[in-house]
């Protein structure tokens, strides 16, 4: 591995290609490398995601998941288009099953005219047209949220990067950061890698990457699983496109959806169900060491405090099948248990302040050498061309480079 760069990206996610294109595009003469630890590129959040183009509707307007979701929508779809890669145009219906749910969707109506999205409210007739099996007292229909396998876009920017001579390491997970002589060195198990400035999108483990960089971070990553079924091929025919619940304004998540896929498949869920790993994937995964870590944290308990009752119906929803179900059958009545089977999972990132709220909002932070995404859950990866451009941006700011 040549070891001196100007900056190097710390994870081979979504985020941190998408920051070395933006990089690549604003300072050319820079020299660039990518250190993911794992043996492949897109391991984690973005290889385990629902594949979902976001339009845009959910988003406070004037927050950064607003404004860099719409404008990461275009760039990934011409992206997409540059490259060859499948994107289907099915669109997505967000169903109110109950009273207490209209003002709520009236609500997201509105944001989504607030952030330029195209949306409609529509009535059960016209969604009975759209998607013959959903129920609704009344509906949203977004016609441009789309769907995309997010690993083929990774395949796709790493050609890109590689063409361009940014160099990208995996099994090279950074261990250690110090600074020394004016430059910052990581420590990888391959080699010690040298640079003057550092990006830190590290996803599950950002907040931790931060500190060995010495930042002052003020929330801890807290690992949410997110837990799918899969629909038995010959019941594929219930879903057309993407159908979701009116989310609980109080959670950061969606609430389980049904999902059409590019490789034709039909998934359900993710449910939002503390993992014991930030990388547990399965519900028997736990270390001890960052489960040690989440319980020191205050805002772990404050958080268990205010979410205790969802968090509980979570994790029964995670143990019960029929459970899961009946959520889906709100959307869909037709669904029945054995038409879905277990699927994977994928693990979210999520920053949690000291007082325990789930931040909202992309967070990320920059200092005089390094930059760190703390927050980059959902429509993270919808953004990510988005927010690459964002922290080329900041680079140029902070670091002073052209
Ligand atoms: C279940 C689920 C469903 C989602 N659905 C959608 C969706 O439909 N649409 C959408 O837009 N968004 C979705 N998201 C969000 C989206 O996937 C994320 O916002 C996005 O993938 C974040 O990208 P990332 O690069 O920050 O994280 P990651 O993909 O997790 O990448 C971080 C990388 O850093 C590496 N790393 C960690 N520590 C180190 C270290 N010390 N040294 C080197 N490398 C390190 C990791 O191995 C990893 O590869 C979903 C997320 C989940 C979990």
């Amino acid at each position: 591995m040549d070891n001196s760069y100007d900056i190097a990206i710390i994870g081979g996610g979504i985020l941190g290609l998408a920051t070395a294109r933006g990089l690549g595009e604003r300072i050319p003469r820079a020299r660039l490398v990518v250190l993911e630890k794992e043996a492949k590129l897109a391991t984690h959040q973005t290889g385990n995601n629902s594949g979902v183009i976001h339009s845009g509707i959910y988003y406070k307007p004037g927050s950064y998941k607003a404004k860099l979701c719409v404008e990461g929508k275009g760039l990934m779809l011409d992206f997409c288009q540059k490259h060859g890669i499948r994107v289907d145009h099915v669109g997505k219906v967000i169903v109110a099953t109950e009273q207490a749910e209209l003002p709520r969707l009236q609500m997201l109506y509105e944001r989504g005219i607030a952030n330029g999205v195209p949306v409609e409210m529509i009535e059960p007739a016209q969604l009975r047209e759209i998607e013959p099996h959903a129920s609704a007292l009344r509906a949203i229909r977004s016609p441009s949220t789309a769907i995309v396998d997010y690993k083929e876009v990774c395949a796709a920017m790493t050609r890109e990067l590689t063409a361009r001579g940014v160099a990208i390491e995996t099994g090279a997970g950074v261990t250690s950061i110090r600074r020394r002589a004016g430059a910052i060195e990581l420590v990888t198990p391959r080699a010690v890698v040298r640079a003057t400035r550092i990006v830190n999108c590290a996803g599950l483990y950002s907040d931790l990457v931060a500190r060995m960089a010495g930042a002052k971070v003020d929330v801890r990553i807290i690992p949410f699983r997110g837990e799918y079924y899969m629909i038995r091929p010959e019941r594929q025919d219930i879903v057309r496109g993407l159908i979701y619940p009116v989310p609980d304004p109080e959670f950061p998540f969606l609430g389980v959806h049904l999902t059409r896929t590019v490789h034709g498949e039909v998934e359900a869920g993710p449910n939002a169900v503390l993992a014991f790993a930030r990388e547990g994937y399965r519900f028997g995964r736990v270390s001890p060491a960052e489960l040690a870590g989440t319980l020191a944290y205050r805002g772990f308990w404050q958080m268990a405090r205010k979410y205790w009752r969802t968090g509980s119906y979570e994790m029964y929803r995670s143990l019960s099948k029929n459970a899961f179900v009946q959520a889906l059958q709100r959307l869909v009545p037709a669904l029945r248990p054995e038409d879905v089977t277990r699927g994977g999972a994928g693990v979210r990132a999520q920053a949690v302040s000291p007082d325990g709220s789930l931040v909202d909002d992309f967070r990320i932070v920059a200092e005089a050498d390094a930059i760190h995404v703390l927050n980059a859950p959902s429509p993270g990866a919808t953004a990510s061309l988005a927010i690459g451009r964002h922290i080329a941006g900041l680079a140029v700011e902070t670091f002073g480079l052209k």
